[in-house]
């Protein structure tokens, strides 16, 4: 949407296809609207139709259209397809009734609260015990999103040790703190339930059948983290430590595997190691001609800042690609002209 409102600006045409009912991306259907208000991301997409952008919704490119056709009818062809492949657990019973990706559970109650006429039942918090398998944002997300639904329990797995209160020694600024951080989901629990519902070094070994094919508890073991002589960190889980968690709800929440594959394979688009689109470095422009990529599906699962950044910046290029220069700004500095390439 960001890229849309410069390309519009700097006088071309712009289409927007977007694969969901409604646009806006993760704005829309992932940040829960305790969050970001809807209505603040309506009104953001009503001025840009307002100001002529074009918005095609329920189209998915790469199956209802095929990406190549747009390569071929559009003079440009900007990917800011986000990255939401949700990474998964297969162990034992994963196939249970009950169990679901974070993101399916807090879309379908974006789409309810929206006014979509849908069943949310299944993926309903209401009296149930929920666990989410994930300690970052998107899990917190889920905690909050539960709690609101009236959960009865909500408990939350974190593969990794509880971090120390301040910063360690291998953690130095201006490195990243890796510290112990309560967000407004665990800070509500706690409130409401009386305690943190984050366990740390938890590792889930199976899921639990009730018998009927849903799923009844979730099996975990305490793990110990050490590093070995090469100074890798390692591994082991805790003899004696195994425990059952009663569960009728869980949501899967431990990070994201990139951009979904079907656009790329389709366009044969380079990947970098970390499976995104692959494009120069500070550059949009891809591995094939016209095709430029920006956000998520370019730098990985991030934040919203950098997905509009990466838009306005993407859209410069895009318009010095189709006009030979470009007059849209840079983030910061002095604005140069750019020159195509
Ligand atoms: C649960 C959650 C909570 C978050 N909370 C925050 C937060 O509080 N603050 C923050 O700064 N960031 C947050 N983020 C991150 C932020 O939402 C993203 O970094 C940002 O939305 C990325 O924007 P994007 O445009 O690159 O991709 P997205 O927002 O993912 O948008 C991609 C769009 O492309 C569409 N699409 C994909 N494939 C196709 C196709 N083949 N055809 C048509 N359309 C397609 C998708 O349906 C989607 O609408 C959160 C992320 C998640 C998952």
């Amino acid at each position: 949407m960001a890229a849309a409102h410069q390309l519009n600006k700097a006088g071309h045409l712009v289409t927007v296809f977007e694969r969901n009912d409604r646009v806006g991306g993760l704005l829309q259907y992932g940040i829960p609207t305790m969050k970001l208000s809807k209505e603040v991301v309506q009104r953001r997409v009503e001025l840009l139709k307002a100001e002529g952008i074009s918005f095609k919704t329920n189209v998915n490119v790469g199956k209802d259209i095929s990406a190549k056709d747009l390569q071929e009818e559009f003079d440009a062809v900007l990917l800011c397809m986000g990255a939401t492949w949700p990474r998964d657990l297969p162990i034992t019973n994963r196939q249970l009734e009950g169990i679901h990706f974070a993101m399916a559970f807090l879309e379908t109650w974006q789409k309810k609260q929206m006014g979509n006429t849908i069943d949310v039942a299944a993926l309903h918090a209401k009296d149930k015990d929920v666990i989410v398998i994930g300690g970052g944002d998107t899990g917190c997300d889920c905690i909050g999103t539960s709690l609101r639904q009236g959960a009865k329990s909500i408990t939350t797995f974190e593969i990794l040790p509880k971090p120390p209160p301040s910063r360690g020694g291998d953690n130095p600024w201006p490195t990243y703190p890796r510290v112990f951080k309560v967000d407004y989901g665990h800070e509500e629990v706690k409130l409401k339930f009386g305690r943190d519902p984050r366990e740390y070094s938890t590792l889930t070994k199976e899921f639990l059948d009730d018998g009927n094919g849903k799923v009844a508890g979730v099996q975990t073991v305490k793990v110990e983290w050490t590093k070995d002589p090469s100074g890798r960190w390692k591994m082991d889980e805790v003899e004696g430590s195994e425990k059952v968690y009663k569960a009728d709800l869980v949501l899967l929440a431990m990070g994201f595997l990139g951009p979904e594959r079907y656009i790329i394979n389709e366009l044969e688009l380079e990947q970098d190691p970390r499976s995104n689109i692959s494009t120069p470095s500070g550059k949009y422009s891809t591995s094939v001609d016209k095709i430029f990529a920006a956000g998520d599906c370019r730098r990985g699962q991030s934040l919203v800042v950098w997905a509009i950044n990466e838009g306005r910046q993407a859209a410069r290029e895009v318009d010095a690609y189709l006009m030979q220069s470009s007059t849209l700004p840079l983030s910061g500095g002095v604005v140069q002209i750019t020159q195509k390439g």
